[in-house]
């Protein structure tokens, strides 16, 4: 699945759902989902196990997908672009 598809598909569930909600608040529900892979990794939570690191990284990539189609930015052009910056530097 292409990552223009896939994003859509998200940001159309997340409407479904209810769960759409303004710039400022989904910023900072990413936050907190950035949190809990950090959560995860300190509890040392196991493959399969609720909380698992896998399914919090999934959630922080699929909120920025939501994000960036809410802001209809095409992120797959934006990684590629980044990409690109990053490649030509020493770090980050
Ligand atoms: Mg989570």
């Amino acid at each position: 699945m292409e990552i223009k598809e896939l994003s859509n598909k998200i940001f159309k569930n997340a409407i479904e759902k209810g769960l759409c909600r303004d710039i400022p608040e989904t910023v900072a529900w990413l936050h907190s989902e950035v949190s809990e892979i950090y959560e995860a990794f300190k509890k040392k939570i196991k493959a399969g196990e609720p909380g698992w690191i896998g399914q919090e990284i999934a959630d922080v990539v699929i909120l920025a997908l939501s994000l960036s189609e809410q802001l209809r930015i095409d992120i797959g052009k934006e990684i590629a672009d980044k990409m690109e910056i990053n490649l030509s530097r020493d770090q980050y």
